[in-house]
C-alpha cells in the first residue's frame, strides 16, 4: 500500500466512527457573528471572551507596531529577536499576575512545552488533573519524567498521588485554571496548600481565565486570593486578549532559567510585533474596562441558569465556557446541525477532545453577545424536545487521561 492509500484507510476509519473533522472557512472577522458560505451565524464558539480582537484601539496598536517594527520578529529572542515591545508586554503581564517577571512565546501551546520540558526531567514527576489541556499532556511527553494523574478536581486524589510521589526529586503539580471543555474551575487554594504540605511546586494554565476572572482580570490566582503562592503562571494572549501568543509569569530566577534552558523558547522566532502590541493594548483595556468582565459574567450566568432549567446538563460550568453534554455522538451531531440551521455556530465536541460518552456542544460566550443571542440558542435547544431526558451519564468515569 502506498503512503496516501495508508492515510486514506485511516481517514476512512475515522469517518466510519463519525469522528471525521473538516475545516469550516469563515469569510468575515471572527466576531459575535461569522459568515460561512455566505450565511451569517451567531458565533458561540470563539474564545475572544472580551471582544478585544476587533477593538479599534487593539487593531490600531497592531498596525502602529507593524509601521514601526515591520511584520515579523525575524529572529530568535536570544539572537536578534527581542524587541522593546516584547519587554513592555512582559512588564505589563508580570504586573497583571503580580509576579517578578514574565516571558512571552509565539503560542500558549508552545509555552507549556517550553516551561515543562525545561523544568522537569528524569527523576522528577509531573502531577496532572485528568482533564488538563492537550498542550500540557503533550508537554509531559517531552520530559522523561513520571506522570501521575489525579481524578478531575479531586483533592483527596491529589493528596494520595502526592504521598505516592514523595521520593521524586522535583514534583510539579500542573492544572488548568478554567477547564477548556467543562468550564469549571480548579480548587486552587486547596492545590496550593497541598503542594506546600508535600513539597511540590505549582503551575497553572490561565488560558481561559486571564482577563476574565478576578476583580482586575488577573485570572484564577487573583480570584482565589493566592496570587503570590503559585510558582508558575502561564496563559495565552490569544483568548480574552484577542491577539496571538503565550506567556509565563513567575520569579526572576524562573524566567532567567527558562531563557537559558528552554528549547521551545530558544529555537523559535520571537512573537510578531503586531501580536505583542495588540496584547499590550488589550491589557490596558482589561484594566480600564471591568464592565466587559461583568457583562460576560452576567450573560454566562443567565445562559447557564436557563439551560439548566430546560433540563440540560451543563456539567460543572461556572464560567463563560458552558458545555451542554448529551453523551451520545449521534444526538450531539443532530443538535449541532439543528443549531447551524437556526443560524448558530457551536460545533460538536467529540473524542479525542473529550472521552467517549461525553460528547457535547460547547458554548463560549463573549461580552459582545446579547440577550437575543441567548434566546435564539435556548429556543432552538428547547424546540422539538417534548421534555425528553437529554442525557444519561455513563456509569463510572474512566481513569485514563485524555491523550
Ligand atoms: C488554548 C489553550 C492553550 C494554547 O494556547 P494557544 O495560545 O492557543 O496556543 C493552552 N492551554 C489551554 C488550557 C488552552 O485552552
Amino acid at each position: 500500500m502506498d503512503f496516501n492509500e495508508e492515510l486514506s484507510k485511516d481517514l476512512n476509519k475515522i469517518k466510519t466512527l463519525g469522528l471525521y473533522r473538516k475545516l469550516k472557512t469563515i469569510t468575515s472577522a471572527p466576531g459575535r457573528e461569522v459568515v460561512i458560505s455566505g450565511k451569517t451565524y451567531v458565533n458561540l464558539s470563539s474564545n475572544n471572551y472580551l471582544g478585544l480582537s476587533e477593538h479599534p484601539a487593539v487593531k490600531k496598536a497592531a498596525i502602529d507596531a507593524i509601521e514601526k517594527y515591520g511584520a515579523g520578529g525575524t529572529s530568535s529572542r536570544l539572537v536578534a529577536g527581542t524587541l522593546a515591545i516584547h519587554e513592555e508586554l512582559e512588564e505589563k503581564l508580570a504586573s497583571l499576575k503580580k509576579t517578578e517577571k514574565a516571558l512571552v512565546c509565539p503560542s500558549g501551546f508552545q509555552t507549556n512545552s517550553a516551561v515543562i520540558s525545561a523544568l522537569i526531567g528524569a527523576g522528577d514527576c509531573l502531577i496532572m488533573d485528568r482533564l488538563n489541556h492537550a498542550s500540557l499532556w503533550d508537554a509531559s511527553k517531552l520530559t522523561g519524567a513520571r506522570v501521575f494523574v489525579y481524578p478531575h478536581r479531586d483533592m483527596n486524589g491529589l493528596e494520595k498521588v502526592l504521598k505516592r510521589a514523595s521520593s521524586y526529586k522535583r514534583k510539579l503539580i500542573a492544572t488548568d485554571s478554567v477547564f477548556s471543555m467543562d468550564g469549571d474551575i480548579a480548587p486552587l487554594k486547596e492545590i496550593v496548600s497541598l503542594a506546600k504540605k508535600h513539597g511540590a511546586i505549582t503551575m497553572i494554565d490561565e488560558a481561559h481565565s486571564t482577563g476574565v476572572l478576578g476583580a482586575n482580570g488577573g485570572g484564577l490566582a487573583e480570584y482565589a486570593g493566592v496570587e503570590c503562592a503559585v510558582d508558575i503562571i502561564m496563559g495565552t494572549l490569544s483568548k480574552a486578549l484577542g491577539s496571538q501568543g503565550g506567556f509565563v509569569c513567575g520569579s526572576g530566577k524562573l524566567i532567567e532559567y527558562l531563557i537559558n534552558k528552554s528549547r521551545a523558547f530558544i529555537y523559535t522566532t520571537s512573537l510578531a510585533p503586531a501580536s505583542a502590541a495588540a496584547a499590550l493594548e488589550a491589557l490596558n483595556i482589561v484594566k480600564k474596562e471591568p464592565e466587559r468582565r461583568e457583562k460576560l459574567k452576567d450573560l454566562s450566568a443567565s445562559l447557564r441558569k436557563r439551560l439548566k432549567e430546560a433540563g440540560l446538563d451543563t456539567a460543572g460550568s461556572e464560567t463563560q465556557i458552558i458545555p451542554v453534554v448529551f453523551g451520545s455522538l449521534e444526538r450531539t451531531l443532530e443538535v449541532s446541525k439543528k443549531l447551524l440551521e437556526a443560524g448558530i455556530f457551536a460545533p460538536a465536541i467529540r473524542p479525542p477532545t473529550v472521552q467517549e460518552g461525553e460528547c457535547r456542544l460547547r458554548f463560549s460566550l463573549t461580552s459582545d453577545h446579547n440577550e437575543d443571542d441567548l434566546l435564539k440558542v435556548l429556543n432552538c435547544l428547547k424546540s422539538g424536545r417534548e421534555n425528553r431526558e437529554e442525557r444519561i451519564r455513563p456509569a463510572g468515569i474512566c481513569a485514563s487521561p485524555l491523550l
